[in-house]
């Protein structure tokens, strides 16, 4: 199964592909959290993202298209991926569709995660990551005791650079005007599948399962 996750920043996509990478085995492939490592360990693709990440804007497609390249070429994407994150406009989308073809690996679906405007800020700006674990919580909304069990741990909350409220707005914005145009793209070849990404994580997986014929 070959499927990109579409969807606002916060909607959910990084979660729904995790699961799918647990359960089905198909391989995660986030520009984003490609591009975060790539800052971690400081290479020169990082330096470039570092500034451009945290102000919310896109990186150039050139980049990202370079680590897409890399990813759909690796043994584990042959049967399959998810992307998250990928293609964030037009032109991103039309590239993916020549590399797709050249290696014939067409598209099975496009999903919308679709999460109203008033959730999708409190998520993100809600939004840490517990530096003992990994673990993503937020402070909105996981139980208390999830929180208090790293804090008493002694790990700290960790609020990602771009999870700043002029960040969050700007990252909004840049959704509506260069990534929203994907659903009629897709729609209009007749990929897209739009998905309720309001409530708990497993319901919008069920959801997610049924709509792309996944479930058993
Ligand atoms: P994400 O983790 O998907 O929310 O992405 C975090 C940030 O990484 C975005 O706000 C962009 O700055 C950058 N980024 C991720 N994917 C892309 C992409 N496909 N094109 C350009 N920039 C991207």
């Amino acid at each position: 199964m070959r499927i990109i996750l579409l969807g606002a920043p916060g909607s959910g996509k990084g979660t729904q592909a995790e699961k799918l990478m647990d359960d089905f085995g198909l391989p995660q492939i986030s520009t984003g959290n490609l591009l975060r490592q790539a800052i971690a360990d400081d290479t020169e693709i990082g330096k470039q993202a570092k500034e451009i990440m945290a102000a919310g804007n896109l990186v150039s497609d050139e980049i990202v298209l370079d680590l897409i390249r890399i990813s759909l070429d690796s043994p584990s994407s042959q049967s399959g991926f998810v992307l998250d994150g990928y293609p964030r406009n037009i032109a991103q989308a039309e590239s993916l569709d020549v590399l797709l073809t050249s290696i014939n690996q067409p598209l099975d679906h496009a999903v919308l995660i679709d999460v109203d405007s008033d959730t999708l800020t409190k998520r993100l700006s809600g939004r840490r990551m517990c530096s003992l674990t990994g673990k993503i919580l937020n402070i909105y909304f996981s139980d208390q005791s999830e929180i208090d069990e790293c804090l008493s741990s002694g790990g700290e909350l960790i609020q990602r650079s771009d999870d700043n409220i002029e960040s969050i707005t700007n990252r909004i914005n840049v959704y509506r005007e260069q990534t929203e145009p994907l659903l009629e793209y897709y729609k209009s070849i007749g990929l897209l599948i739009i998905a309720d990404g309001n409530g708990e994580i497993d319901e919008v997986y069920k959801r997610v399962l049924k709509l792309t014929n996944m479930m058993d």
